[in-house]
């Protein structure tokens, strides 16, 4: 994946696209590598950088969604677990099982949410992970030995899958480009053009990095934004009903000491009636979610002070060692672009099922859904979208088709196993400069070779594509990122040929960015 290479492709108007994708989201990327793999002439273009949305801001969850099951959504329910059982078998070296304990303060408690994770393990069917199981309260405490032992009776144990959604997104921009996918970020939309019967057949877009702009022509435009769903809708028809909700999602990241086994928390009931999660991940400890209706959709959203407060709240509740501010080693949020269809004010409410909206001018939106079932979203709208192209009809593949790095023992790699089949490369770099195995920073696993390799073969064109989403640096330890941010500056211009005024402009930038994830103490 060269940048320059999908620059040429892209800015060559002459080129009639069967599929333009808008958003290098989880929803756009599924919808490239689909419409590709069908043989599609296919483009998508990301107005920053690929993920830089919802999809690097998740819980990191492949997931039937155990609170859609208390609200009687069977049918969703079944299709994620059905979703995360592909995406296991399709990105062996991105998803992986993680036990689950739903910890037990009450009689009642264990029996009553056995039955349920019961039904959660029954209704995966051959695509289920380890059976639930009741535990008493010591088995709570071996494998929780964190957990606050105050009037635990035991718990259950269920198991559900884990992933690193930026990198699962930069493997599905490698498999779309695989099947012959264009795909570019730092490439904004901001016009969709019409033909003289009205009906949209292309777009208007920049290129953030020169401010040179093109047009490009589709036989069919895919909005697949997320959250800025219904502001690129306004493009074609300022006058468009919104068909999404956002509602924002904040994280905290602690260190490993508040869960020290590699077994996850799950609160069924908060005190606002959502699901809690305390996570093992990366060698640290991620704790969320909440669920904060909001008006704008802000590229770069923070956490709220009261969404944190929140957090630390319900873990103190469960955890031994207690949470507090200082704890923080990062914080993010992220924000659901839930589809408008749900019945109550309140966003938990809302619905979490997708939505495909195709606009009077032709233009198709897909929002909603889940990280878990972006798969079978992209096929409901590629199916959708050839058909109102009018292209050759063509089956989809994507249930059987392995996610660019496919690797059935990428731990065998070490701190490199998230590059799956890649990693020998990354190895490599290493093997022919030995400084380039120096460690970017000694509390986080990752090398100078990193930032090669992405900025050579992933894309990555800043620092923070590098410390936020080619590694997750950010997301662990925002103060060690920080830090980190001036060798990785000194990196890329080396790779770019950029100068010294490159590298502080992109340090400043990204100490601005990484502010946002250092909460106030
Ligand atoms: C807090 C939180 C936790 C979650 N946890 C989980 C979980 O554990 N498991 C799970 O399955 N799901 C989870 N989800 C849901 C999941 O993350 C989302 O459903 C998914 O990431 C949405 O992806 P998307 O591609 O639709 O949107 P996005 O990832 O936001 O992508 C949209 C993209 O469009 C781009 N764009 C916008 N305008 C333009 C333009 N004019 N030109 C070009 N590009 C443009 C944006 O820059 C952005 O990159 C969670 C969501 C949140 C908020």
């Amino acid at each position: 994946m060269k940048r320059h290479n999908m620059l040429q492709e892209a800015r060559d108007e002459a080129t009639a696209w069967d599929i333009l994708v808008i958003g290098g989201g989880a929803t756009g990327a599924g919808v490239a590598v689909d419409a590709a793999e069908r043989g599609y002439k296919t483009l998508l273009l990301e107005q920053h950088d690929f993920g830089k949305g919802t999809s690097s801001r998740s819980t990191k969850l492949v997931h039937g969604g155990v609170r859609y099951l208390e609200q009687g959504n069977i049918s969703l329910v079944m299709e994620a677990l059905k979703e995360r059982g592909l995406l296991r078998q399709n990105a062996p070296h991105l998803v992986s099982e993680l036990p689950f304990v739903v910890p037990s303060y009450s009689w009642w408690e264990g029996p009553f949410y056995g039955i349920g994770l019961k039904v959660y393990q029954v209704l995966s069917g051959k695509y289920g992970f380890g059976p639930s199981q009741l535990i008493s309260k010591e088995e709570t405490l071996r494998r929780l030995p964190n957990v606050n032992p105050d009037g635990l009776t035991g718990g259950v144990v269920y198991f559900d899958g884990q992933f690193d959604d930026s990198r699962l997104l930069i493997n599905l921009i490698g498999t779309a480009a695989e099947q012959g996918a264009t795909l570019l970020n730092y490439a904004k939309v901001t016009g969709l053009r019409k033909d003289n019967q009205g009906l949209v057949d292309g777009v208007a877009w920049q290129d953030i990095e020169t401010g040179a702009t093109f047009n490009a022509t589709a036989k069919v435009v895919v909005n697949a934004t997320g959250p800025f769903t219904d502001s690129v809708r306004h493009l074609a028809d300022p006058t468009a009903k919104p068909i999404i909700v956002p509602s924002q999602g904040a994280h905290i990241v602690l260190n490993r000491s508040f869960l020290p086994a590699d077994t996850a928390i799950m609160v069924p009931h908060t005190s606002d009636g959502r699901v809690m999660f305390a996570i093992p991940w990366h060698g640290h400890t991620l704790v969320g979610t909440t669920d904060t209706p909001i008006s704008q959709t802000p590229i770069e959203p923070v956490a709220l002070d009261q969404e944190i407060e929140f957090m630390l709240e319900t873990a103190s509740l469960y955890l031994e060692k207690k949470p507090t501010r200082a704890d923080i080693l990062s914080v993010f949020a992220g924000i659901r672009p839930l589809a408008k269809s749900g019945r109550g004010a309140n966003t938990a409410e809302l619905s979490r099922d997708h939505t495909i909206h195709i606009d009077r001018n032709g233009l198709i939106s897909i929002a909603g859904g889940k990280w878990t079932t972006y798969r079978n979203m992209a096929q409901d709208c590629v199916d959708q979208a050839a058909t109102l192209a009018n292209l050759p009809d063509k089956p989809c593949a994507t249930r059987t088709l392995n996610i660019h790095g496919y690797h059935l023992n990428a731990r065998s790699f070490g701190s490199l196993a998230v590059y799956g089949a890649d990693a020998p490369a990354i190895r490599r770099l290493i093997d022919e400069d030995a400084a380039l195995g120096q460690p970017l920073d000694p509390e986080l696993p990752y090398a100078e070779a990193e930032v090669i390799w992405a900025a050579r073969e992933e894309m990555a064109r800043t620092v923070e594509d590098i410390l936020a989403r080619r590694t997750r640096a950010l997301f662990l330890n925002a103060r060690a990122a920080i830090r980190m941010a001036p060798r990785v500056a000194a990196l890329l211009a080396r790779e770019f040929g950029r100068d010294a005024g490159w590298q502080q402009d992109q340090v400043e930038a990204f100490s601005k960015i990484a502010s946002g994830f250092l909460p106030r103490v």
